[in-house]
């Protein structure tokens, strides 16, 4: 029945329903806060936990529900939550699984808002956070108390870029029935199988390769056990954290191209390290692909790739006023945080002074390969070498 409407109320409500069976390629996008229910009986029933169904833009719409199965499928995993940065994807892993008396294990080289995350849990929050060696594999025994429940890891560390022995890590903290996390940005979700190592929670930031457009910030939890899911759904919820459909929209569009975008990353990223290792300004490659970088024996063993981010050390003879200037001389490669996107990027970092107890000389600079001819970069850094 059509009810008699003003203009007014016409402007708001209208019976004309499009056709279904419209089909495309694209995931539609679903912009909501406010869900309908079609009675009070399916108000009543709805519950934010179910997601055959939908109660509030925060807890899914199709845009997000299809977004978390995908995500969960490529990582072999069975659910995802969406955070509307990593950051906040890894915040949610603390405020679901710590409280007051608990203690949290992150390697030292942990990317450093979780670092600083851990410090306000300790200040405040009467969590206790302790940092271990990323290199010690399954000597992280020790450093498990009765009241340890978290080991974050993050593999390679995304600056000093050691890589983790993570089914060491995962079997003594599993023995001690303490939950594993893994950062598993650098590898795109595609080049380290997380799971099958044996952690039990995988964090994506999907700011980087897959977002891939330098446009997006959001982040993802991924998980097989339907317990664990839960806890940290009911963090999602009580946070509420939610995402964007528009954004949710980009990281789909992404998806299709992900694999082909980090395998070019990867090529051109050992091409440029292959050839820095040739070079007398540097001292060290910190490349997991590459024999210099602590743990590489683990990335050979445990990885299928490794896309387009790495850190080298410059002879220690140079300054940091001198690569600072190399820094800035650089013309294709831009000064900026984050990576994954085909712009190529480069960051300076002090990082005897970010890591206890490093060890090796020289002045970091992190390099992202972006999606440019890798001959091009290479003739880049070799230009600003000149200013050195
Ligand atoms: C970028 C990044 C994050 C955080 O992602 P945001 O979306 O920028 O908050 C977390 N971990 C690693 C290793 C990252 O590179």
């Amino acid at each position: 029945m059509t009810i008699k409407k003003s203009v007014q109320t016409a402007l708001i409500h209208t019976d004309y329903k499009a056709p279904e069976g419209f089909a495309a390629f694209p995931s539609a996008i679903h912009h909501a806060s406010t869900v309908l229910f079609k009675d009070v009986a399916a108000m009543r029933s709805g519950d934010w936990k179910n997601k055959n169904a939908y109660t509030y833009g925060l807890h899914g719409t199709p845009t997000t529900f299809t977004l978390e199965a995908r995500l969960a499928e490529i990582e072999d995993g069975k659910h995802c939550l969406l955070a509307p940065s990593g950051l906040a994807a890894i915040a949610m892993v603390d405020f679901a699984l710590l409280k007051t008396g608990d203690d949290v294990l992150l390697p030292e080289n942990v990317y450093n808002p979780n670092r600083e995350l851990g410090k306000w849990l300790s200040q405040d929050f009467g969590v206790t956070a302790r940092y271990y060696d990323p290199l010690i594999g399954a000597g992280i025994a020790a450093l498990i108390q009765p009241n340890t429940k978290l080991i974050w890891t993050e593999a390679p560390g995304s600056v000093s870029m050691e890589v983790p022995d993570l089914p060491a890590i995962c079997q003594a903290a599993h023995e001690k029935g303490v939950l594993v996390a893994l950062d598993n940005t650098w590898s795109g979700g595609l080049a380290l199988r997380g799971f099958e190592l044996g952690v039990d929670i995988i964090m994506q930031a999907l700011t980087k390769y897959q977002s891939g457009g330098s446009d997006v910030l959001m982040g993802a939890l991924i998980t097989r056990d339907r317990a664990l899911h839960d806890r940290l759904a009911q963090a999602h919820m009580r946070l509420g954290m939610g995402v964007g459909a528009d954004d949710a929209y980009l990281v789909l569009r992404g998806l299709a191209t992900l694999k082909l975008r980090f395998d070019a990353h990867d090529a051109g990223a050992r091409k440029v390290a292959s050839w820095l290792k040739t070079r007398p300004e540097i001292g060290t490659v910190l490349h997991p692909a590459l024999p210099d970088c602590p743990g590489h024996d683990i990335w050979r063993r445990d990885f299928s790739g490794a896309g387009g981010l790495f850190s080298v050390l410059f002879d220690e003879r140079y300054s940091e006023a001198q690569t600072d200037r190399f820094v800035d001389a650089l013309k294709l490669f831009k000064i900026g945080y984050s990576w994954g996107g085909a712009n190529s990027l480069v960051m300076p970092y002090r990082i005897a002074a970010m890591r206890k107890g490093w060890q090796l000389k020289g002045q970091l600079v992190r390099f992202n390969v972006g999606l440019e001819d890798p001959l091009d970069l290479i003739a880049d850094i070799e230009r600003a070498f000149l200013t050195l």
